[in-house]
């Protein structure tokens, strides 16, 4: 496995839409092995391919320890609720935004091995469904906050 290292914001790469993996080659599992120790190196709970600088629809998501989520062209295919709260991404360190999303999210994706499989998610990990699959269309959190934090209310988040 190797680190990679992370894009940020004001790089093109963040700003295109991905193509889908129509192969599970061993690069495609080297890709994932690769994003799952850049993530957690970095201490985030999601990261998505063009945040590595690969234009490939791909995330992996940890949103609880151990749990990791693997998920190859994936679709959000029903979500419910509202839910308000903060959020952060790797290619833009430092900053928050509030962000309402579905409290409930199920996305349809192929894991590793070509299977075609559903996830269910609330709260955080319904969040990281919409942020990450957000990426691999280009966009990002800011596009979609109702407003972002100022330097003063990240002062006091990072104090906790
Ligand atoms: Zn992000």
């Amino acid at each position: 496995m190797a680190k990679l290292k992370i894009v940020k914001v004001g790089d093109d790469v963040l700003r295109k839409e991905c193509r889908p993996v129509d192969k599970i080659t061993p690069r495609v599992l080297t890709l994932l092995d690769d994003m799952a120790e850049t993530m957690r190196a970095a201490g985030g709970v999601g990261l998505a391919a063009p945040q590595v600088g690969v234009l490939r629809r791909i995330v992996v998501i940890e949103c609880e320890e151990g749990e990791l989520i693997e998920l190859i062209n994936p679709k959000i295919i029903a979500y419910s609720g509202e839910n308000e709260g903060l959020e952060g991404c790797l290619s833009l360190p430092g900053q928050w935004g509030i962000v309402t999303r579905p409290m409930h999210v199920t996305v349809r994706a192929m894991n590793r091995h070509g299977e075609i499989v559903d996830y269910t998610g609330s709260d955080l990990l319904a969040r990281a469904f919409c942020h990450e699959l957000d990426h691999l269309d280009g966009k990002l959190y800011p596009d979609v906050a109702e407003r972002m934090l100022s330097p003063e209310e990240i002062k006091e988040i990072e104090r906790d």
